[in-house]
């Protein structure tokens, strides 16, 4: 019997956070793809995410990622929306702490603005968007959001970013005080991943 060699499909994840790469990388596997990284191919020249959306961000870099490399390209962006903040930090989580800002500084500053913010007040949501890019199209989108409440001060040294101060009441302890495989199974990316993954699937992408 003659069996068709089926040739996988290159998926560009693009992300420089090796983190995310992992966790993206292990979420999709079983899919008939093979991917690849912006590591992988070091001299594209980077996007600057100019939008005011998570959505417009996360279409921005699929699609101009797809456009340089010719390559089905899957790009994310996300944050944290604080309600007392009126959705800030937003867009500009990685950035809220200013110009040379670490994850340190991000938290410092985001627990001075709701230092005067009682309990009750306090909610909050981290939100991924995930699009998918190919042939000058987006060709699929998919979305996640985590529910929580900023702690008052930071708990746990797992996960990165706002991690130690995200508190999500369900679980009873903040997202780095998590496992990985925790907080990949609640995380807003790890929902976004996995709805990414059933949209290929049911709509036979690949
Ligand atoms: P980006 O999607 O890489 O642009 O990430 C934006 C920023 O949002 C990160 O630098 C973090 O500050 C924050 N962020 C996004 N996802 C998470 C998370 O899972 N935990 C903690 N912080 C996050």
């Amino acid at each position: 019997m003659v069996t068709a060699l089926s040739k996988l499909r290159k998926i560009l994840i693009a992300t420089q956070n090796q983190g995310k790469l992992r966790e993206i990388q292990s979420e999709l596997a079983g899919l008939s793809a093979e991917f690849a990284c912006l590591a992988d191919l070091p001299s594209l020249a980077e996007v600057e995410e100019i939008h005011d959306t998570f959505r417009e961000n996360a279409d921005l870099k699929a699609l101009y990622y797809a456009d340089l490399t010719g390559l089905w390209t899957l790009a994310d962006d996300s944050g944290l929306e604080v309600d007392a903040l009126g959705g800030a930090p937003g867009v500009f989580s990685a950035r809220y702490g200013g110009p040379d800002c670490d994850d340190a500084r991000n938290n410092a500053k985001l627990l001075a603005e709701l230092a005067d913010v009682p309990d009750e007040k306090r909610t909050a949501r981290f939100r991924c968007c995930l699009s998918l890019a190919a042939d000058g199209k987006i060709i699929a989108r998919s979305e996640g959001i985590l529910h929580g409440r900023i702690a008052f001060s930071p708990q746990g040294h797992n996960g990165f970013g706002y991690d130690p101060l995200f508190y999500v009441p369900e679980h009873g302890c903040t997202t780095a005080q998590m496992s990985p495989e925790q907080k990949n199974a609640v995380s807003h990316r790890g929902q976004a991943i996995r709805a990414m993954k059933q949209i290929m699937l049911t709509e036979k992408l690949l």
